[in-house]
């Protein structure tokens, strides 16, 4: 994805897949400037290492407590932030829901929440361990609740739908007019399917990655991100396959 928009751009860049583990992070990270590096996209299990890492970090990556975005300064300092937040506002263009309910407390509903509720919405989050649900929502000032109701907008920010075989039972989906699954793979998941069955707007976790890959992209390079070569690089099997993180 990253690759073709740089090419799409003209520009003479590659994006790396740079395995590394959690004893050598600091380390590595900080000997990237000196390669040639402008940037990095940080995923599981280094988003908080990341987040302490950084000297300087935008306000949705201090809020929300991990960084998936490094970017290198040319003042030598890194700053950090987190586009996971940015890419689901960008994903509902338009939209404002008044009202949001996240399924999940893990680090992906953490993000959608301080994004939800940045757009004004009243959000409330359900988990299966009810107790991680009640101290997110404590964190963040917004609801939790064990039993959902009717919503205009669904955000599944669980594993659910991740590995063949899961099934719809473990979440209490409620109506809503939107729905957003944050569970990305190479068909669409069970969720999808369901909403637009019902004739919700459905927004898979492909578009979620995209909308957060552009943002990562616009820090570094400070152009405009091709998005729909994105959307097609991600959409492409082999491509979908090997943005998997
Ligand atoms: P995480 O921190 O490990 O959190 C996992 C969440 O899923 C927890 O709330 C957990 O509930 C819940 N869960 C796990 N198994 C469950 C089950 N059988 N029934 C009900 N709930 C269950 O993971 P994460 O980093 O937040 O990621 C969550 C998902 O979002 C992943 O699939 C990830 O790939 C996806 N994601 C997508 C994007 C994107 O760009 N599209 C970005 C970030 C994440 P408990 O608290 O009860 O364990």
């Amino acid at each position: 994805m990253m690759n073709a928009a740089f090419a799409e751009l003209g520009l003479d860049w590659r994006y790396l897949h740079l395995p590394v583990p959690p004893e050598l992070f600091e380390e590595t990270v900080r000997a990237l400037p000196g390669s040639g590096y402008r940037g990095a996209n940080v995923t599981i299990p280094h988003k908080i290492a990341a987040h302490e890492l950084a000297d300087e970090l935008t306000d949705a990556a201090a809020a929300i407590g991990a960084v998936n975005t490094l970017v290198f300064e040319d003042s030598g300092r890194i700053t950090g932030d987190n586009t996971d937040a940015g890419g689901l506002i960008d994903a509902l263009g338009e939209e404002r829901p008044a009202s949001a309910l996240v399924l999940g407390a893990g680090g992906a509903a953490r993000a959608a929440v301080w994004a939800l509720r940045h757009m004004g919405a009243e959000v409330t989050i359900w988990n299966r361990t009810p107790e991680r649900a009640r101290e997110l929502a404590g964190e963040f000032g917004v609801g939790w609740t064990e039993r959902p109701a009717t919503t205009e907008l669904l955000v599944n920010a669980t594993s659910i739908g991740l590995a063949r075989g899961d099934s719809l039972e473990a979440l209490p989906l409620a109506d809503a007019g939107t729905v957003v699954d944050l569970v990305y793979g190479r068909e669409p998941t069970e969720l999808v399917r369901w909403a637009v069955r019902r004739g919700a707007r459905a927004i898979d976790g492909l578009e979620i990655l995209v909308r957060q890959g552009a943002r990562s992209f616009e820090r570094w390079t400070g152009r405009p991100a091709p998005v729909d070569t994105m959307r097609r690089a991600v959409s492409s099997p082999v491509s979908s396959t090997s943005a998997r993180s």
